[in-house]
């Protein structure tokens, strides 16, 4: 008998996942609470490592397809100083394929294709132990039950709470992201500061990196540390745009006039304070429900949380297709795995986020030079 078997998030986790059961025939219901697949702005860009993202695409069976859509240029890499000196100006090779970038609008519906997500079900508890399986509960009333259902609803996950009473926490750094369209005809200047991957600034205790994504468009993300609630203490109201400008423009003062253009030309601004979960987050074993991704090892983004979820969704899913019977003692395997790969991920991660976003910025040219090294 198959296992009937859920996954709560249709992002990166959750679509990597299903889609592999999908290619072992195995049946699987997606459970996705946005209304639609274009109903938010996807996000930026993301670079999938050999090692994590495309060896989950390549258990997919869709590494082919990912690298004739992804964008190896895309992981050229400019430094500058605030005032707008040039400090590196790496591009890769032609043949460098180690970690090329794609728009994560494309990598979703590569991931989707043939599966039937079921949009607009948005979990809002899981309940483990019932006679009949784990109970699954939408907010409008809706309930189903499964042999597994697998938490891969990111950060806030409804799912966790049923394994594990631990929350995210915030790390003391924030984000502000804004974005420009058709950089190469409507702002020619800043194209050509960005190049064709991405260019940082660093100063002590902040950051502005703007990164290019596919069709002319540019994600600018300004990060700093500050308290979770600093534009209350600034006045700041986070949905005037102009306002929250403004603030940045305070922020960043005195930095060049090209880098500042970013912050002055972008559009609307969007908040992310930046949120953890512990390094080592464990749970004691659950029968019935697990977590991937996010869910599971939330850490600071530094370019690898899409390509351990990826990861973790295809292993899993590799795991249960190829060992059938009793799937306790698989999923409790894959999460040891699973634990320890993303323990080590987080510390390096934390580390990072510490020098990148750090009183000397001198840290965060390092950390470059030794990932480049
Ligand atoms: C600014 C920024 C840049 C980043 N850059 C990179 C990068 O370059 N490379 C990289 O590898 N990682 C990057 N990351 C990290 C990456 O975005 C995440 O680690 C990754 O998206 C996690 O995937 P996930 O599937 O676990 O969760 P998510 O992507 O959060 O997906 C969760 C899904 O679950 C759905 N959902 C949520 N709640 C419910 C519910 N109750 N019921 C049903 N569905 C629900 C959501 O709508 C969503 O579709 C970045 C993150 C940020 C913030």
């Amino acid at each position: 008998m198959r296992h009937r078997i859920a996954v709560v998030g249709g992002g990166p986790a959750g679509l990597t996942f299903a889609r592999v059961l999908h290619r072992y025939g195995h049946p699987v219901t997606v459970l996705e609470r946005d209304p639609a697949p274009d109903a938010r702005p996807p996000g930026g860009t993301l670079d999938l490592h050999e090692k994590l993202g495309q060896l989950a695409l390549e258990k997919a069976g869709l590494l082919a397809e990912f690298l004739s859509l992804s964008r190896p240029e895309g992981q050229a890499m400019r430094i500058l100083a605030p005032d707008g000196t040039v400090l590196r100006d790496w591009r890769p090779g032609p043949d460098d394929l180690a970690n090329p970038e794609i728009d994560r609008g494309q990598l979703r519906d590569l991931l989707i294709g043939p599966l039937d997500v079921r949009w607009g079900w948005g979990v809002t508890r899981v309940v483990p132990g019932g006679r009949d399986g784990v109970l699954v509960q939408s907010a409008d009333g809706r309930q189903e039950t499964y042999d597994l259902v697998v938490g891969a609803d990111g950060a806030w996950s409804r799912v966790r709470p049923a394994v594990s009473p631990v929350a995210p926490h915030y790390t003391g750094v924030t984000s502000l992201e804004t974005s420009l369209d058709d950089v190469d005809t409507r702002h020619p200047d800043l194209a050509r500061l960005i190049g064709d991957g991405s260019v940082a600034v660093y100063g002590a205790n902040r950051s502005l990196v703007a990164q290019r994504n596919s069709g002319g468009h540019v994600k600018v993300y300004s990060k700093f540390r500050a308290p979770l609630d600093w534009h209350k203490d600034l006045d700041v109201d986070l949905a005037d745009p102009e306002a929250v400008r403004s603030s940045l423009l305070t922020l960043f003062d005195g930095w060049s006039a090209p880098v500042l253009d970013l912050l002055r030309r972008g559009t609307a601004f969007a908040h992310r304070p930046f949120h953890v979960l512990p390094v080592s987050h464990t749970w004691p074993r659950t029968p019935g429900v697990t977590l991937l991704g996010d869910a599971a090892h939330l850490m600071p983004p530094l370019g690898v949380g899409a390509n351990l979820a990826m990861l973790d969704g295809a292993e899993l899913a590799e795991s249960i297709a190829t060992a059938p019977g009793d799937l306790d003692p698989t999923v409790r395997a894959f999460e040891e795995r699973m634990c320890a790969r993303a323990g080590k991920w987080a510390r390096i991660t934390t580390a990072g986020l510490e020098r990148l976003v750090s009183p000397d910025p001198a840290e965060a040219i390092a950390v470059f030079d030794e990932v480049q090294s």
